[in-house]
């Protein structure tokens, strides 16, 4: 009897939005792997010519924000010079058939996450983390205070040329759009319906499963064990207020949520005491990240409630969380035209081997 099969080869709904689903084959040749050499990363400390390196500041669009000043920043936000979103000056409402576009009006903003060129989120200083988280709320409360029409404020960072990051120096970015975008819209009206029915945050839920529950799959015919499910094993890290999970449907071979214990809505409600162990648990995170795949290439985003009230009544049922993608395989023809990811490998072993790393 093992614990776990050789080999799995099942499609896993994704609890929360059941219209996802991931392609669990753990099968050797099932698809095409990128090249396994871990991605060069630049190091460098400081870069003369690079316009996010102390002593460039001049090269960049004027400062927005600064902590702890101008001066002496250690966290900096300026706009971004080629923003995906912009003024809504040059206005063009695009109606055509079937084909609807709305104004592309928002922010765009770029956080320089340190000083440092080269650094790596699990080589920042806890402290220095959470001096960026701060800045990451402060932008979210900014950008929504400053306009009713923002419905949403998305903060992502890529980091890697794979996870489309054009500039080496670390850095995230703040995105304050005029519509929900169709991830974390999914997510709110699911969770609302999981709510409705069980009278219970979704999340909330996983949560305490993934910290308790097990379970054992027997055999019809024969009554042997045919697979055992701990369902702790997806937990890689636990902190006072924050856990880091394996999700049991993850689309990425090595993502890994965070979420607070605490049930909470947004993001832009982060305490001090919150911020201080979602340092720890984010910088140990990224350190296990590294230690087994090695220069992660990887997106990370906040999914948080939108301020809109469409969405007044989802305090309850929505639950903010941080979503890291290891880009590790390129997306096939089969995934972009199905939207079943594959992962070569079980949640369950990428969290046993994420779990078996001792960060410092
Ligand atoms: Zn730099
Ligand atoms: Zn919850
Ligand atoms: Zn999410």
């Amino acid at each position: 009897m093992t614990d776990q099969p050789d080999s799995i080869r099942e499609i896993r709904i994704n609890p929360i939005v059941p219209s996802e689903s991931v392609l669990v084959s753990t099968a050797r040749g099932m698809r095409p792997r990128k090249d396994e050499a871990p991605a060069p990363r630049d190091t460098r400390k400081h870069v003369d010519r690079c316009p996010f390196c102390t002593g460039n500041e001049h090269m960049t669009p004027p400062t927005v924000a600064a902590s702890p000043d101008e001066d002496h920043w250690e966290v900096r936000v300026v706009e971004n010079l080629y923003p995906v979103l912009g003024d809504d000056s040059q206005s063009t409402n695009l109606v055509f058939g079937l084909q609807q576009a709305i104004d592309g009006y928002g922010r765009h903003e770029v956080i320089i996450d340190h000083p440092q060129h080269g650094i790596a989120i699990q080589d920042m200083s806890e402290a220095h983390l959470v001096r960026l988280i701060g800045m990451y709320r402060d932008r979210v409360r900014a950008l929504y205070a400053a306009d009713d029409r923002i419905q949403y404020v998305l903060v992502f960072k890529n980091f890697g040329p794979a996870a489309g990051a054009s500039i080496p120096h670390t850095h995230s970015q703040v995105i304050a759009m005029p519509v929900v975008p169709e991830n974390v819209y999914n997510e709110v009206v699911h969770s609302r319906q999981y709510f409705e029915k069980n009278r219970q945050c979704i999340f909330c839920s996983l949560i305490d499963e993934a910290l308790t529950f097990e379970a054992t799959i027997y055999d019809r015919e024969s009554g042997s064990v045919r697979r055992k499910i701990n369902v702790g094993q997806y937990v890689i890290e636990r902190g006072k207020h924050f856990v880091a999970i394996k999700p049991f449907a993850s689309r990425y071979e090595w993502e890994i949520h965070i979420l607070p214990l605490q049930h909470s809505s947004d993001f832009a409600d982060i305490s001090e005491a919150e911020r201080e162990d979602l340092a720890h648990i984010l910088k140990r995170s990224m350190a296990r990240l590294d230690a087994v795949i090695g220069g992660a290439q990887y997106n990370f985003f906040l999914h948080s409630i939108p301020h809109n009230n469409a969405f007044a009544d989802c305090h309850d049922s929505y639950h903010w969380h941080l979503e890291i993608c290891p880009r590790t395989s390129i997306p096939t023809g089969f995934e972009l035209g199905s939207g079943l990811f594959v992962s070569t490998i079980s949640p369950e072993e990428a969290a046993e081997r994420l779990r078996a790393v001792e960060p410092d």
